[in-house]
This record gives structure tokens, C-alpha cells and sequence, in this order.
């Protein structure tokens, strides 16, 4: 409960909100909501209204709200030893336990783990360890890196660059001109309705391919990519697509980090997304799941031909000049323990991929025969609809309809919360790991009545 009836007034006045309309938020015109409470898939308000939380707070809170074994595990962490840094090889026990944790659970041919604190610092940290690994090798000239089109990185300089939707670029001079971005995976949104998906990938190949040989390929030193795109629209790889983007930069020696912030820790249905998908990345970058979000903690994990690198670099050169002041932050490294126990103990892996069909299945049956519903798609805990003006000719509505925002402000008034996705008229579904089927169904029920109140 709380002790503050001013917090409205508070929250405009002093509070600087991420992603958000400012003007309008200071006029008090826009959507907001002061959260008090939360318990496994559910959250609640100061009003006291309770909201099923269908994309899991930002697709983060993967045990669910509510975790006391987790809530324990940071008070008697922090009753221990709040903080101490990981600098010139200091350590905890909980931050060394999480490594061999997160270590047993990458893929076998990864070595390290370094921590930080969210997505947007582990994904800069890998973008330096690639330079860093490039420098050290002797080919100071290779230092691009290709993202795509809707593949959500990071809002930070080189990460908001790597981000491939405009919102992040407009008016703040980005991206750098070392970010190149190449195709989106989407074959429900191609160009060209008549190619295959096979063709399809055979063209996202190409069009990487013809990018690498017209830059240099000794210009180029790594691709990132989520193992399916997220933020940009939460679009699984059409069939056979990594394999042929792995091809391709394996010929031109070009390193490739997997962006797994939201696939790590089961969201797809397996422990990380590149097993998933055949990845076989020289990066991968964790954090959501790795905490469910009870405290901020990331990583970077790197590839054992990437670490050997890296080690020698630091005989000739000394100590590697990277490193946060929180990196491996004991809170949230106790934080990590309790909750890749509890994703084990509670089976969250297989539900994720059990119940996650479940949900694609009943929002198929729920809306498949819509005739503004053009694609339901997903793997694991991850999934979307997408909303078509014509089903058959497959045309977009204007995006001044606001469709997808529409249908999510719809379905919040059915007390469930979905995210309208801020590239084309798409709503995501990413619950918490631990949601039920009786849960699905009611989240299915409302989405339904949602889509039908608007188209
Ligand atoms: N990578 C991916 C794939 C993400 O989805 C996000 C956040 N949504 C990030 C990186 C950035 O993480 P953070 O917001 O914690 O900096």
C-alpha cells in the first residue's frame, strides 16, 4: 500500500521516464500506472487493480512476480556483503557460483562469462572485445558490424546503433557509421509475395553477402542478431535462415554474436536460443532471464577461440581495460543463483516450450479465421499476432490507425497486458515462464474480445 498520496505529482515534476512521450506525460495525457504489487503472472496497481502481465514486465520476469526464495537470497545477500568489485580478480561466492552456473548452461564451446548490469553494457562490452580481439590479431581495419533491420540491441551509442528501428536513431545522430544494417528475417513481411521461404533465405544470404563483399570483407568483424527478432516484432527465423547467414560468414571469417537478453534462460523453450536454432556464436549476450529481473545483472559470454585470443592479448598488451564498477554486483549475482535454481527446480525450461505451444495453438483457434489477423507466430513463451488491413493481398494498415495500440488498450481493459510492438501493428505475448494453461486461456479469451472491439 502506499504512505504518499503526492506521487502523481512527484512522478511529473521530478521523475525522467525512459520511452516515453515527455510533453504528454507532463500534461498528465498519456498512459501511466503506479505499481505496487506483484504475485506469480499477475501485478497490481496503487487502485488496486490487478493486471495478468502477459509480457512479463519487459519479457523479464520469467519465474514469475512474487519469488520469496529470490527476495531471500538478495536480503541475506546484501545482509552479508552488499558490494564488492570483481576488479584485478576479486570475487564472491556469488558471483563465481553464477559463472559455473551460467557456464554449465551455455553452449559447450563457450568459455567466460563477464558480468554487467543490462542488455544495452553487455552488448557494448562485446562490441569492444571484438575490436579488442581484432587489434590484438593484427587487423586493425576489421571493425564493422552488421546488425539488421529490427533487431533490437540496446539504447546506448554503439548499441542504440545497432538497434535497427528508427525511433532509436532520430534526432540522436545515430547509428555510427561502423553499423551497417542488413535485412529483417521476416518472411511474412518480404518484398516479393511470391518467393518461397527457401528463396526467401537464400535472398537474406545474399543480400548479407553482396553487403560484406561491397564494404570488404576485411572491413567486417562481426554480425549480431537475435536468434528471433524481439522488440522489432518477435518474429521466429523462417527455416534454415542461420545456417545460411552462418555460412556466410564463416567463408569471410566475421565473428557473430547472438543477442539471447530475451531467448537465455528457456523463453524459446531451450536453455538458450542458439541450441534452439543451430547457432554456433562467438558471443552471447545474457540479462533478463538470468535474474528475472529481482536486480540488474547481465553478461557477456565468449567462445573459447575468442577467450584464447583475448588471454594472449593480455600477456603482450596487460591487464584488459574494461570493467564496470557494479560488474558481478553481489545482489545480483545472488539474485542469478536463486533464480536459474528455481527456473530448474520449477521445470521453466519445458513449460516455456509446453505451454508456449499451448498459447500459439488456442490464439490460432481463438483468431485464426479473423480477417484482419494475418500472421500468429511464436516458439516457445514468445509470440505474436499480427494485424492486416486485406488478408489475401496482405496490405498494412496506415500506421496513423494505431491499430496494434488499439487492440493492446483493448485488451487492458480485459485486465490483461499485451505489448503492442513499436513496428507495424503486432501484439506480443511473452509471459512469465511459469504461466498456466488456465492462465493461456484466459489471456486468449480477452485477446479475442480485445481484436473484435477494434476490428
Ligand atoms: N538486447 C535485446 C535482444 C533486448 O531485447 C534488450 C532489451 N529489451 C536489450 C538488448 C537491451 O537490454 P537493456 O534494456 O537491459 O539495456
Amino acid at each position: 500500500m502506499l504512505k504518499n498520496d503526492q506521487l502523481d505529482a512527484w512522478d511529473r515534476e521530478n521523475f525522467f521516464h525512459p520511452s516515453t512521450h515527455l510533453a504528454q506525460h507532463a500534461r498528465g495525457e498519456s498512459p501511466s500506472r503506479i505499481v505496487t504489487g506483484g504475485n506469480g503472472v499477475f501485478i497490481e496497481d496503487r487502485d488496486g487493480t490487478r493486471l495478468l502481465d502477459a509480457f512479463a514486465g519487459l519479457y523479464c520476469v520469467n519465474v514469475g512476480y512474487g519469488r520469496t526464495e529470490i527476495a531471500e537470497a538478495i536480503a541475506a545477500q546484501a545482509k552479508e556483503l552488499a558490494y564488492y568489485h570483481a576488479y584485478v580478480g576479486h570475487g564472491t561466492e556469488a558471483s563465481i557460483t553464477l559463472a559455473k552456473m551460467v557456464m554449465e548452461r551455455a553452449p559447450a564451446h563457450m568459455s567466460k562469462v563477464y558480468f554487467g548490469l543490462g542488455g544495452s553494457d553487455a552488448n557494448e562490452t562485446n562490441i569492444k572485445l571484438v575490436w579488442y580481439y581484432n587489434n590484438i590479431l593484427g587487423r586493425p581495419e576489421k571493425k564493422k558490424i552488421i546488425s539488421r533491420w529490427r533487431g533490437y540491441h540496446g539504447s546506448g551509442l554503439m548499441t542504440g546503433s545497432l538497434t535497427g528501428l528508427e525511433l532509436f536513431h532520430k534526432k540522436f545522430d545515430l547509428p555510427f557509421d561502423t553499423v551497417l544494417h542488413t535485412l529483417a528475417p521476416d518472411y511474412f513481411r518480404r518484398e516479393d509475395l511470391s518467393m518461397s521461404e527457401a528463396e526467401f533465405v537464400a535472398h537474406c544470404a545474399s543480400e548479407l553477402e553482396a553487403m560484406i563483399e561491397r564494404e570488404g570483407a576485411d572491413t567486417i568483424a562481426a554480425f549480431i542478431g537475435e536468434p528471433a527478432l524481439g522488440t522489432g516484432g518477435i518474429v521466429p527465423p523462417p527455416a534454415g535462415y542461420w545456417e545460411a547467414i552462418q555460412k556466410v560468414l564463416k567463408k569471410h571469417d566475421i565473428l557473430l554474436i547472438a543477442d539471447e537478453v530475451v531467448s537465455g534462460f528457456g523463453r524459446l523453450g531451450s536453455m538458450f536460443g542458439s541450441d534452439h536454432y543451430g547457432i554456433e556464436p562467438d558471443f552471447i549476450t545474457i540479462a533478463k532471464g538470468l535474474t528475472s529481473a529481482y536486480a540488474p545483472l547481465s553478461g557477456s559470454i565468449v567462445s573459447d577461440r575468442v577467450w584464447k585470443v583475448l588471454e594472449d592479448g593480455t600477456d603482450e598488451f596487460g591487464p584488459i581495460g574494461h570493467g564496470w564498477t557494479y560488474s558481478a554486483h553481489p545482489i545480483g549475482a545472488a539474485a542469478g543463483v536463486a533464480n536459474l535454481e528455481l527456473i530448474d527446480k520449477l521445470g521453466l525450461v519445458q513449460n516455456a516450450k509446453s505451454a508456449g505451444a499451448y498459447l500459439k495453438n488456442a490464439l490460432q483457434s481463438e483468431l485464426g479465421g479473423h480477417a484482419n489477423v494475418g500472421d500468429i507466430r511464436g516458439d516457445g513463451m514468445l509470440c505474436a499476432v499480427e494485424f492486416v488491413e486485406d488478408r489475401d493481398g496482405r496490405t498494412f494498415f496506415d500506421p496513423a490507425k494505431k491499430i496494434g495500440p488499439q487492440v493492446a488498450a483493448a485488451l487492458l481493459t480485459e485486465g490483461v497486458i499485451g505489448r503492442a510492438m513499436p513496428q507495424g501493428d503486432i501484439l506480443g505475448f511473452a509471459p512469465p515462464l511459469c504461466i498456466t494453461e488456465a492462465e493461456i486461456d484466459r489471456v486468449v479469451a480477452a485477446t479475442g474480445k480485445a481484436v473484435r472491439s477494434v476490428l
